[in-house]
């Protein structure tokens, strides 16, 4: 039987489509560490953890913010099911940044383990965020487009 020469690949949230697509590769932020499949790869499940996810088509590469959920992987197709799944234009980076300043002061605080670790979640998934988010040509973000409207209208 012949290779699959590309992947199909869906990115899907509990309550919607985030992306479904015709794909070269995609690494895919695992919780033990991030790995590549590129077409035929061998059937395997894996969980995720917060991290990057990109994808290629041809010589173009594309991002996203990760939060845990699963991936299955079959020679010609890819599932990610995210619990959270963020194009990088989708992002607020000042959101990200604010939301990451939150989670170091609250981890300098050291309540209880349990505590610690909600903050370092956080701390994670806002680090994250920006650096998908620094991945987008400037004005190419949705918020972007909007300032550069207003600004147009005075
Ligand atoms: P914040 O503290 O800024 O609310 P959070 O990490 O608590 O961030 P989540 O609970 O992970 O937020 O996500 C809640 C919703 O907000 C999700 O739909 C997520 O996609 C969205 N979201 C969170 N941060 C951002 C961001 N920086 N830019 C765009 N959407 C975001």
């Amino acid at each position: 039987m012949a290779l699959p020469t590309h992947l199909e690949l869906h990115i899907v949230m509990p309550d919607r489509m985030i992306l479904q697509d015709h794909v070269d590769e995609v690494e895919i932020p695992g919780s033990e560490g991030y790995f590549g499949v590129l077409p035929g790869h061998t059937p395997l499940l894996a969980s995720l953890a917060v991290g990057e996810l990109w994808y290629r088509k041809g010589h173009e590469k594309y991002y996203l913010s990760i939060a845990f959920g699963f991936a299955e992987v079959l020679p010609d197709r890819v599932t990610i099911l995210a619990r959270l799944a963020e194009r990088g234009e989708d992002i607020d980076p000042e959101r990200a940044a604010a939301a990451r300043k939150r989670a170091e002061e609250r981890m300098q605080q050291l309540r209880t383990e349990v505590d610690y670790d909600r903050a370092r979640v956080a701390l994670m998934k806002s680090l994250t965020r920006l650096q998908v988010a620094a991945r987008i040509p400037a004005g190419a973000r949705v918020g972007d487009l909007k300032r550069v409207r207003d600004s147009v209208r005075g």
